[in-house]
């Protein structure tokens, strides 16, 4: 699927749509947050962005925790610790590796999830970015176990399945984070975490 320098790229293609998108999720941020979710991200993708040059021949382990710890330390709100932790634990997993696989991208994402729910004591169901990557996480395995092996193919199918999930949030009262203090009137409205995911995964989509 990639070598560490297509992980670089792969981010860097992260870091793009996220910039891209950064109004359109700060707006979704408004009726269920504080209108910060795009500029938040916005600020830890281009320091992420930034240490892209200093990665260039590192190990895709070292590559995802130092994009991880950039995003903790510098996204600021909710979802700088919850991405930033997902971004390490995948990388703790990739640890030393030159190269990945699309079984390995479906372990990251899994343990993504984990990460993010551990953190964030959520689970599906919460109108939060786990309903964008939870069944993303199903698609890639369901993609895997029919036999499919091309990644493009698989992340086309994640990609969908995660943009599925942005949609029904929109009918989920938020239980976590901001969001859960706008209850019902968040009806209608999809969650921005879940959005700025599926952006992600576009990225990844599109630079296979
Ligand atoms: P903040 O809510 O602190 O302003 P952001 O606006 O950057 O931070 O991010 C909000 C997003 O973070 C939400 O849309 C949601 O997807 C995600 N989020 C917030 N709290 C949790 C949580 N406890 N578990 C999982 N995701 C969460
Ligand atoms: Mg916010």
């Amino acid at each position: 699927m990639a070598d560490n320098k297509k992980v670089i790229e792969i981010i860097g293609a992260i870091a793009d749509k996220i910039e891209e998108q950064r109004d359109y999720l700060t707006k979704l941020d408004g009726p269920v947050g504080d209108s910060d979710h795009g500029i938040n991200m916005a600020r830890g993708f281009s320091e992420v962005r930034n240490r892209l040059p200093s990665l260039a021949g590192k190990d895709i382990g070292t590559i995802l925790k130092t994009t991880g710890m950039t995003l903790m330390s510098k996204v600021g709100g909710a979802s700088g610790p919850l991405y930033g932790s997902a971004f390490m634990k995948a990388g703790i997993r990739e640890d030393g590796k030159s190269e990945i696989g699309i079984s390995d991208f479906a372990d990251c994402l899994d343990t993504a999830v984990d990460a993010v729910g551990k953190l964030g004591h959520a689970g599906a169901g919460e109108a939060t970015m786990l309903d964008a990557m939870i069944p993303a996480a199903e698609a890639v395995k369901k993609e895997l176990e029919r036999g499919e092996t091309d990644a493009k193919t698989v992340l086309s199918a994640a990609s969908r399945a995660a943009w599925d999930g942005v949609e029904k949030t929109k009918n989920m009262i938020a239980t976590k984070g901001r969001a859960s203090y706008v209850g019902e009137r968040g009806i209608g409205h999809q969650d921005p975490g879940a959005t700025s995911f599926a952006y992600m995964l576009d990225a990844v989509r599109d630079s296979l």
